[in-house]
């Protein structure tokens, strides 16, 4: 991968703590390159060769790039939320009026132990009364403010023996020394740039200062929190930029709160997708046999990342399926449907690999594990097209900085350029052109 494309995926890592952010971020950088922002009800304005982005919640974000004689969509599905720490409200907790820690409670399920030790601060959104109303406005706090600290091990010396973290008790962040200038919401509101009493909401998270990096004998590696999903969403964006749509609406999703099992307004489980598709349909005329037929001429790739083989357990991967760091792009495979991938939605998804000229693995989890699902078999219930479910392999998932292959990230940007601008079309007796 060049310097400058690696330079740019580190710089989205850190820019992006939570969803909040790395939305914001893609919006920045659609609209520079000529998107409209437009919600569903705006169908009036979808034309023939446009450029649209819709987002929902301020945290899930769909772009599309419609050609001018389509006859399908290209859509590739990542997230963009990771586990974290939640911020309740009426956060400061005064500990023997010496110290002041924060009330928090887990988003997701995150490996709870690397998030001890480590400088922490919070991002997200916050809420704020205007004379009509109310507006929301991003908060990040771009310095080292809280730790998590771990007890020392002379206290307790059966630290190192399976400890079960009491997310109560155990994890909340020290925040400062007990101190009236030391006020939580008095920071976060300078930081919005409102009085205290402005705020009336918030949606704020911890996130790891520890930035992103390459390393490695030759780095080859990327080290970063949030690659599970962040890594995706970036390869996919960069291959929508990229594309040169032929018969395909590119769609480009990216949804929030996959890690608590999607099923909100702004998750791949609520309405968003499903709510553009029909929008585009209406924008450009089409009856519902249309868009049905269009779904025909679809493929969806949900991509999300996928378990490398790891380096001190190498048991816990299936005998035969046995994906590594810079192997190449990871399909995933389950027989109950958790991942979506079959023999069709596989197959059209390695000739996309090979005009890409990227390797591809395969993943399946051991037959005595049960293993986790993802964004693919929860939209496919209410969408009617093919889906392969991919990911990019990774070691240490939801860890507060997980590791992953430098020439992945790559592949994948050349894979979606080439999905994106494919040309699929079914023919009714379930044979599929596929071209470029
Ligand atoms: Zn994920």
């Amino acid at each position: 991968m060049s310097e400058f494309v690696m330079d740019e995926m580190l710089s989205f890592l850190d820019r992006s703590p939570n969803a909040f952010f790395a939305v914001a971020n893609m919006k920045k950088e659609l609209a520079d390159a000529g998107f409209q922002a437009v919600t569903t009800a705006d169908s009036e304005e979808i034309r023939y060769g446009g450029r649209y982005v819709f987002t929902r919640n301020d945290s899930s974000l769909i772009a599309v790039r419609v050609p001018e004689e389509p006859t399908g969509f290209r859509m590739l599905a990542s997230h963009a939320d990771s586990p974290a720490f939640k911020i309740k409200g009426n956060a400061e907790i005064e500990v023997e009026k010496r110290y002041l820690k924060l009330n928090t409670e887990k988003y997701g399920g995150m490996i709870i132990s690397s998030w001890l030790d480590r400088p922490l601060s919070v991002a997200g959104r916050v809420t704020v009364r205007t004379e009509s109303g109310i507006a929301s406005r991003l908060v990040c706090i771009d310095r080292d403010l809280l730790v998590i600290p771990n007890l020392a091990i002379h206290m307790d010396r059966k630290l190192n023996d399976g400890y079960v973290y009491n997310a109560q008790n155990d994890l909340l962040p020290l925040f400062g020394d007990k101190d009236e200038e030391n006020c939580f919401l008095k920071l976060i509101a300078e930081e919005a740039g409102v009085e205290p009493e402005e705020i009336l909401e918030t949606d704020l998270f911890l996130y790891n200062r520890t930035g992103a990096a390459v390393f490695g004998a030759n780095r080859e590696y990327i080290g970063s929190g949030r690659l599970d999903d962040l890594q995706c969403v970036f390869a996919s964006l960069k291959g929508f930029l990229s594309c040169e749509p032929a018969d395909g609406i590119a769609v480009h999703c990216v949804f929030d709160n996959e890690e608590v099992g999607s099923h909100s307004k702004q998750g791949a489980a609520g309405t968003f997708l499903i709510d553009v598709l029909h929008c585009i349909g209406r924008g450009l005329g089409w009856n519902e046999d249309r868009l049905q037929k269009a779904f025909q001429n679809s493929l969806l790739i949900s991509a999300d990342n996928a378990h490398a083989v790891h380096p001190n357990r190498m048991e816990k991967a299936d005998p035969t399926n046995r994906p590594y760091l810079n192997g190449g792009i990871v399909i995933k495979y389950n027989a109950d449907q958790k991942y979506t991938t079959d023999a069709v939605s596989a197959g059209l998804f390695r000739l996309i690999c090979e005009k890409a000229d990227v390797p591809c693995q395969t993943y399946v989890n051991r037959s005595d594990v049960p293993g986790g699902s993802t964004l693919g078999n929860i939209a496919t219930v209410h969408l009617p097209v093919n889906m392969v479910d991919i990911g990019l392999p990774q070691l240490a998932m939801h860890s507060a900085w997980e590791t992953a292959g430098v020439k992945d990230t790559e592949y994948l940007i050349k894979a979606a350029s080439a999905f994106f601008s494919s040309s699929l079309l079914q023919d009714g007796e379930g044979e599929y052109a596929l071209h470029w």
